[in-house]
């Protein structure tokens, strides 16, 4: 008579499972240890990409054999960013806390739209230490969110439905008597304009405001285009500000801004996807004074607090205008208040953003913040500044190199340049040495055009990074230039 065991989607076997768990730490945390040795970035190669194509299996596999096809054909493969020679776009390495912290998270696996149980808890406490760290009130509201770009649609949904004058979310935006609009500089990123999009306004519905020659806002043009938009029978309901902008690190004065939307009855969302946590770094602190005065701010912490992907936070000074946006409750959603049990609890998540099932992305954060302390962070913040302005010196130092644009937080902008070079010629010279750095392994900056420049863009969001790693790239950039320019 053969038995077959009752069939659920846990382990076989216990014991051999417990066996590959360990072995898949112990291979983790070696890869973390030496990820140093390792290429920044190597292309994923013809065969596994051709394995990467095969149909779902119908039938099972021994779990050995599922995690040695990821070795083989996943884990070899990173974008780079754990890596200390990584600076492309705006990224964060992650922590190995963060890590155990998602592996947890998964294994409770709670649904944190809401309900009685410790995860909304959690996630409560860390929201309000990112309100704290903000300097706004002990009642301002906030989520969790899956990064910058969901929780500056959050801040400008709260924004676009409290301060148009008439109910948005009954009547849509087309009952509106003029164009909705909202404004931020030209460097703002460009989840403003997919927000501005989604919300009903159109592209045109975010006014893009010239900048200074420090890439700040022009406080000026900007109060010219609201009264030229308002005399013209537009509606301006909000303006954006940068806590650090994604070319080159700027901070507008964000203090001004403050003002300029209260005299004018304007909502005040900044933007702090990259910089808002750099309260905790002594050298940045003081340039986001006025933020802790924004209605909504938006947050990052997959970036510079280096949380694993994804972690963000929206963070609304006012509770019931964040709460109006978004809750909703049917009868199947119906909250016990007075009652006991799994259905009480006076926080529901999903009252405060578009999802209702949501991770537990809080433990992560929860367990990262609480294993460093916000001091250590404050610090590694600190000295990513410091080396963007030694890697600075070091390009300042050399003939054939410039800067493009002043260092702003950590993010450095310059290119090779030897001089008698046509423009396009440059350009192709500087997009060779960026792909040559990638494909050779040596480091991951990215690239940006500004004024027109060609230019390489390092962003030193990175706890890993070194003098030396500076130095290293620096001399990278001047022997690939020095090779491309003059082909064999
Ligand atoms: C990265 C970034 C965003 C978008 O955030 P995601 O986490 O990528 O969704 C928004 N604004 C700025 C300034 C950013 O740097």
């Amino acid at each position: 008579m053969s038995h077959k065991p009752f069939e659920t989607l846990d382990p076989e076997n216990w014991e051999e499972m417990r066996t590959l768990a360990h072995r898949a730490v112990d291979d983790a945390l070696d890869y973390l240890r030496d990820v140093r040795d390792r290429p920044v970035w190597q292309a994923v190669p013809e065969d596994v990409r051709e394995r990467l194509q095969a149909p779902a299996p119908a039938l099972p596999s021994p779990p050995e054999r599922v995690y040695d096809e990821f070795v083989r054909d996943v884990l070899p493969y990173p974008m780079g960013n754990i890596h200390p020679r990584f600076w492309a776009w705006y990224m964060g390495n992650g922590t190995v806390m963060g890590a155990l912290g998602d592996f947890l998270a998964a294994v409770m696996n709670p649904n944190l739209g809401g309900a009685n149980h410790v995860a909304p808890l959690v996630e409560q406490q860390v929201i309000g230490w990112m309100r704290d760290m903000m300097g706004l009130p002990a009642d301002a509201s906030g989520l969790l969110t899956s990064g910058g770009s969901a929780a500056n649609l959050i801040g400008l949904t709260v924004a676009r439905n409290t301060n148009c004058g008439f109910d948005v979310r009954h009547e849509g935006v087309q009952a509106a008597s003029g164009p909705l609009r909202f404004y931020a500089s030209t460097e703002v990123h460009s989840c403003h304009q997919k927000a501005a999009e989604t919300l009903g306004l159109g592209s045109a519905g975010l006014c893009k405001i010239p900048v200074h020659a420090d890439y700040t806002i022009d406080q000026a043009a900007l109060a010219a285009r609201v009264a030229a938009d308002r005399a013209a029978g537009m509606i301006p309901f909000c303006v954006v500000g940068n806590a650090g902008t994604i070319n080159t690190g700027a901070i507008d004065d964000l203090d001004a801004l403050a003002d300029f939307c209260a005299r004018e009855k304007l909502w005040f969302h900044v933007d702090g996807a990259i910089g808002a946590v750099a309260v905790l770094a002594d050298n940045v602190r003081d340039q986001l004074k006025g933020m802790e005065r924004a209605d909504s701010i938006a947050l990052d912490l997959h970036k510079w607090m280096h949380i694993p992907f994804e972690a963000g936070c929206a963070l609304v000074r006012h509770e019931a205008a964040h709460r109006e946006a978004f809750s909703l409750t049917p009868e199947y959603l119906a909250r016990e208040t007075d009652a006991r049990g799994l259905a009480t609890g006076a926080l529901w998540f999903s009252d405060y953003g578009l999802q209702l099932t949501r991770q537990f992305r809080a433990l992560k954060i929860w367990m990262s913040i609480k294993e460093h302390g916000l001091q250590r962070y404050g610090r590694m913040m600190a000295r990513n500044v410091e080396q963007a302005h030694y890697l600075g010196r070091l390009v300042e130092a050399e003939a054939e190199l410039e800067l493009t644009a002043p260092i702003g937080l950590d993010i450095v902008c310059f290119r090779f340049n030897p001089g008698g070079l046509s423009a396009e010629r440059l350009e192709r010279l500087n997009r060779d040495i960026l792909a040559e750095l990638h494909e050779q392994g040596i480091a991951a900056p990215s690239y940006t055009t500004l004024g027109g420049q060609y230019c390489l863009r390092v962003a030193i969001s990175n706890h890993r990074s070194q003098n030396e790693d500076f130095d290293l790239l620096v001399r990278a950039v001047l022997r690939l230039g020095q090779e491309l320019r003059s082909p064999a």
